[in-house]
């Protein structure tokens, strides 16, 4: 059981790199996350034993159970938010979280922006606090979440020049209903536009195409760890 997830991780990289390669990108250019939601610390653990140490989530509950011990136990783990985040569950993701990638809303931002405020005076030295990606709705979804491309320039000036969050790059999920690449370019060309150097786009199915177009960070769950219940 622990070699089978072993394997499946050293068959990613190697998919990875060889993408990587074709596109004539470096082999570090990208992080593989490991999305783990639903997935039981046991499914997780042998992943960290062969050495991965990027992980994602999607719910705060869910990731408040597992990650603390995890946490605790292993050196170096680096637990991204990839899933909607509400307000009232904002302290505890920062908490539990070192990269939210799903800013999404001024609500949000405002929030995050008075935790950082509050953790600063509180703290005698360098405060630990997230970075951030800004979720892009880059299909103009109604039903998703995520900033729209129209509104991103106005978004990310109130994120980072007026709350001062370190704001690192942007994250899409491209319609399910149409070809990723699209979506994907135009998010690289949103974030060349704003000086953000890192995308977090692609998953089990559209990774390679991510980094094709400049990926820094792909989202892998199931191509990981198996069909979710
Ligand atoms: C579940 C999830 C993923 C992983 O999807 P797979 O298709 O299982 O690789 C990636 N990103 C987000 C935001 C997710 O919720």
């Amino acid at each position: 059981m622990p070699n089978h997830a072993a394997d499946k991780l050293s068959d990613i990289t190697q998919r990875m790199t060889a993408a990587l390669q074709l596109a004539g990108r470096d082999a570090a250019a990208a992080q593989l996350l490991a999305i783990s939601k639903t997935k039981p610390v046991a499914a997780i653990t042998p992943l960290i034993e062969a050495g991965h140490r990027h992980f994602g989530e999607n719910r705060v509950q869910e990731a408040a159970e597992k990650w603390p011990a995890l946490k605790a136990a292993h050196e170096g783990l680096e637990l991204h938010l990839v899933g909607p985040l509400q307000t009232n569950k904002a302290k505890e993701a920062v908490a539990l979280f070192d990269v939210i990638q799903t800013l999404d809303r001024e609500k949000l931002a405002r929030k995050m922006a008075a935790l950082k405020d509050a953790q600063a005076e509180e703290a005698t030295g360098d405060i630990l606090f997230p970075r951030f990606f800004i979720q892009v709705n880059s299909g103009d979804e109604p039903q998703k979440s995520g900033v729209s491309p129209s509104e991103l320039t106005a978004f990310h000036g109130l994120c980072t020049a007026e709350l001062g969050l370190n704001v690192v790059g942007l994250m899409c999920l491209p319609p399910q209903d149409e070809a990723a690449g699209p979506h994907f370019a135009l998010l690289a060309k949103l974030a060349a536009g704003l000086g953000l150097s890192q995308l977090s786009m692609g998953m089990s199915g559209d990774f390679e195409t991510a980094l094709s177009l400049g990926a820094t960070h792909i989202r892998v769950g199931t191509a990981l760890f198996g069909a979710r219940d």
